[in-house]
């Protein structure tokens, strides 16, 4: 594996992506650009709100569209809220989900959106996709956050590998952001989010060895006891877009899934 050529501050890019993706309001509300919505097996079948800008390049990004700042539509968080909870009755879905793109981009926006779906719905699950950097990086992000943890809000923070190496080969990133990402879990604890309910882990697991997932796993422990027992292992969908990219830094993974086939 080679390192990349320029690694970039994730918090810079995403202060830069957000003028991109979220300059404009409409009555005093925080629009955001969208790609789109659909439903899909996630959580045992889910309906998803896609949002464009993100502050990582991961090599084996699934999300195409992430910075296609041409693409989508500017949003209000009444309309995203309307979106996911008429799609989630339309698909019978219990869980819905705001995903990537990273959605803790323009936080106001966000928290306009929780407060919002939290009053149109009660019953069905909101979990916020995020890799956790923005929110390790600033406690009083993840507090603000805090405001929904005991509603029907989750949080998932997605550990883009299992140490800071691996971090920062797969996203671009400088190495000393993987340790955002671990804060981020931390933080959002603080806030009052629970480990395993309403706070949810997971590692792209393919390019470390067991022995290297085993001590983020022994790491994870010292935040919360509870992580290991619900830590989610993601495993590489080798889309063709990601095979391409994945060739282009040389990175090779030890264990993957053929999209539409067994796992390898
Ligand atoms: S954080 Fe998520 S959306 Fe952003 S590049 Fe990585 S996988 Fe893609």
């Amino acid at each position: 594996m080679v390192l990349p050529k320029k690694s970039r501050d994730p918090v810079s890019i995403a202060l830069s992506i957000e003028e991109k993706v979220a300059s404009r309001s409409l009555h005093g509300k925080p629009l955001r650009r969208y790609y789109g919505f659909s439903h899909g097996s996630w959580y045992g079948g889910s309906f998803a709100g896609y949002t464009i800008g993100c502050n990582l390049n991961c090599a084996f990004c699934w999300a195409w569209f992430k910075n296609r700042f041409d693409l989508g539509i500017y949003l209000t968080p009444e309309e995203v809220a309307r979106r996911l909870v008429y799609g989630a009755i339309k698909t019978n879905a219990k869980v819905v989900r705001i995903s990537g793109g990273e959605p803790t981009i323009c936080i106001d926006h966000l928290l306009d959106v929780l407060k919002e779906f939290s009053r149109r719905s009660t019953k069905i699950r909101l979990v916020i996709e995020t890799n956790g950097v923005l929110l390790g990086h600033s406690g009083s992000l993840a507090s603000e956050l805090g405001e929904f943890s005991e509603k029907n809000i989750s949080v998932r923070v997605s550990l883009k590998g299992a140490d800071s190496d691996t971090f920062s080969k797969l996203t671009g990133a400088p190495r000393e952001y993987f340790t955002y990402q671990l804060n981020s879990i931390e933080n959002l604890i603080k806030a009052g989010f629970t480990p395993g309910r309403t706070l949810l882990v997971a590692v792209m697991s393919s390019f470390n060895k067991p022995r290297e997932i085993a001590e983020l796993i022994y790491e994870l422990s010292k935040i919360d006891y509870e992580i290991p027992k619900t830590v989610e292992l993601e495993i590489v969908k080798l889309y063709k877009n990601v095979r391409k990219k994945l060739d282009s830094v040389n990175l090779r993974p030890f264990t993957y899934i053929e999209p539409d086939s067994s796992r390898s």
